[in-house]
């Protein structure tokens, strides 16, 4: 709900002018943001490197260590 703080008082969104202001002291009244999702976090390409990095380095130990028990 916008909300003018001179008036202290909630306007229905309708009821305001044409550019968002309050239709009695003309303040230009805080409209709620319009609901846009936040953008979708892109997971970086550098994450998947590292996870097989990772994934690559624990496979070798795993070899290592299986290869050690012998
Ligand atoms: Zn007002």
């Amino acid at each position: 709900m916008p909300w003018c703080e001179p008036c202290e008082r909630f306007w229905n969104p309708g009821t305001l002018t044409e550019a968002g202001e309050c239709p009695t002291c003309g303040n230009p009244v805080d409209a709620p943001p319009e609901t846009d999702a936040p953008p979708r976090q892109r997971v970086p390409w550098h994450f998947w490197v590292a996870i097989t990095a990772a994934g690559i380095y624990l496979a070798w130990r795993a070899i290592q260590g299986i290869g050690s028990l012998f």
